[in-house]
């Protein structure tokens, strides 16, 4: 590599996902940036659920088996879709600005133009894709992404590692957008993983009144220091009227973040009449819902996903920046990029990560 990562030929390594449990290691070509892209040189990658899933269950969502529609990706895929790294090249129409700058990537690519993305909802544009999940993405010493889908974040006070948290931050953002949820708001989140432990700063920051559930004390704990006023272990008998005990009076706007049949069923059984239920966590396969009670008590259950890049994201760096130094009690040192198998896939796909949100090096960082 010592010509450069833009000398013709340049290659480097990347964790290659070929097919179910099968994520390779592999020498390939440094990509080049397209028109509007920017070539970044990585240094951290945010591994989540959805990686853990395709990896251990999948691939569904990654185009490894079939052609995805707008990228026209169709094989074995670079894995790493939460990332940030310098800014080391750049393709046409990119501004000069962007030479050496730090830049978390939320990865978004939607197509700009259509209705949805001129009305402010590029995240459910029919043409969106994502680096990471739709094209190559980060598990590799480089990547390219949109450079309107970078945020540049070491004027923020953002440190290289931690800068790979604003895009799971991104999605915390969008979240508590689409639950209307806004300061003086008692707010229920349900779930203190690597999403809900962000959306827990996020509703913080807005002036918000969280109460936190979770099965795991260690991670009430943390929910407490991001500014949790009250935390609650679920699952026991008295979950339910602890809850109740805690928003009083108020209708609440309740955020499942566990994603699990059960987290779901309290929430409807629960909430007061005429409360937002945000569906944050993605459950890992159908189940029912008492639709009934939906009905009746008139619950608004709204679905939300990944963010909108225009809005969302330098949202999510300012938040990041906000506790800048200090999300080691979320996202504690990554891990090597030879162990992404071992200490972050895996233990995630088993529901058991040592971390809420588990950070990677590049390869080259080793
Ligand atoms: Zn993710
Ligand atoms: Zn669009």
């Amino acid at each position: 590599m010592s010509a450069g990562p833009r000398a013709p030929g340049a290659t480097m390594q990347a964790a290659v996902l070929h097919g179910r449990r099968d994520l390779r290691i592999e020498r390939v070509p440094v990509p080049r940036p397209g028109p509007g892209e920017v070539l970044i040189e990585v240094t951290s990658v945010g591994v989540c659920g959805t990686d853990a899933a395709e990896w251990g269950n999948g691939p569904k969502l990654m185009p490894v088996e079939a052609r995805h529609p707008v990228t026209g990706h169709h094989g074995p895929l670079i894995m790493g879709h939460e990332f940030a790294g310098r800014v080391v090249g750049i393709g046409a129409g990119v501004g000069e600005h962007w030479q050496g700058a730090l830049v978390a990537s939320c990865g978004a690519a939607p197509c700009g133009e259509c209705a949805e993305c001129t009305a402010g909802r590029s995240n459910v544009c029919r043409r969106y894709w994502a680096v990471g999940l739709h094209r190559d993405g980060a598990l590799a010493d480089y990547v390219t992404a949109p450079a309107a889908s970078c945020v540049e974040v070491e004027s923020l006070g953002i440190g290289e590692h931690e800068a790979a948290l604003v895009q799971p931050m991104s999605i915390a953002v969008h979240a508590a957008r689409r639950s209307g949820a806004s300061a003086g708001d008692r707010v229920v989140v349900q779930g203190v993983g690597g999403v809900g432990a962000f959306l827990i700063h996020v509703l913080v920051a807005l002036g918000a009144e969280v109460i936190a559930v979770d099965l795991d004390r260690a991670r009430l704990d943390v929910a407490q220091q991001l500014g949790a006023s009250r935390t609650i272990v679920g699952g026991s008998d008295t979950t339910a009227a602890e809850l109740e005990q805690a928003w009083g009076d108020v209708i609440p706007v309740f955020f499942e973040v566990s994603g699990t049949a059960r987290g779901l069923s309290l929430a409807v059984d629960v909430v007061p009449m005429g409360t937002t239920v945000v569906v944050v966590g993605i459950a890992k396969e159908p189940y029912p819902v008492d639709m009934a009670r939906i009905t009746v008590r008139e619950l608004s259950l709204i679905g939300t996903n990944a963010m909108v890049r225009e809005t969302d994201l330098t949202d999510a760096a300012r938040l990041v920046a906000e506790r800048a130094g200090r999300w080691d009690l979320v996202a504690p040192l990554p891990v090597p990029f030879s162990a992404v198998v071992r200490d972050a896939l895996a233990v995630i796909a088993d529901g058991r990560p040592p971390a809420i949100k588990t950070l990677v090096l590049p390869p080259s960082a080793v």
